[in-house]
């Protein structure tokens, strides 16, 4: 018997093509997993942002995974479900940092302030001033550190 925890597991080895560093499960992506009586598997994934280019690449590598696992599984992308940064697991905003982004703020946090309290993932310095929202993906702003002097990359509040 194939468990949701199982499929969980499996699917930690999924990582965003972007930030391989992180697991699609850490990035808080898979939003639901169904296991039919006849061991039907569906697992739906939620897009990041908006026309991610990634995501298909991710559907796949989703299907791929499991059905190495001797799991045939269907991915499927839900554009109905909204994501937030908020779901991303407290191991995955190490995985983040570890990759050398800074971690999204709490999406509670009003726009301004969550721009302006951004972690340098090098110094941990807050002294940080954002140079420009649009980064080399969606996902990403640039920032610069005036301590440290590094000019780095935040994974989005969303
Ligand atoms: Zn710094």
């Amino acid at each position: 018997m194939i468990t949701k925890e199982n499929i969980l597991e499996y699917l930690d080895e999924v990582k965003d093509p972007e930030i391989p560093t992180i697991s699609l499960v850490d990035l808080g992506v898979i939003s639901d997993i169904q296991i039919y009586e006849n061991q039907e598997v569906i697992v739906e994934i939620t897009p990041t942002f908006a026309g991610c280019p990634a995501i298909e690449y991710m559907r796949k590598n989703v299907e791929e995974v499991l059905l190495k696992k001797n799991v045939p599984a269907k991915a499927v992308i839900n554009y109905n479900k909204v994501w937030s940064s908020d779901f991303i697991t407290e191991k995955g905003l190490k995985q983040l940092q570890a990759f050398g982004l800074a971690k999204p703020s709490k999406s509670t946090e009003d726009l301004l302030q969550s721009m302006q309290n951004v972690e340098c993932p090098k110094c941990h310095s807050k002294n940080t001033q954002l140079l420009n929202p649009f980064g080399p993906t969606l996902c990403r702003a640039i920032f610069h550190c005036h301590d440290c002097k590094e000019t780095f990359e935040q994974f989005k509040t969303l």
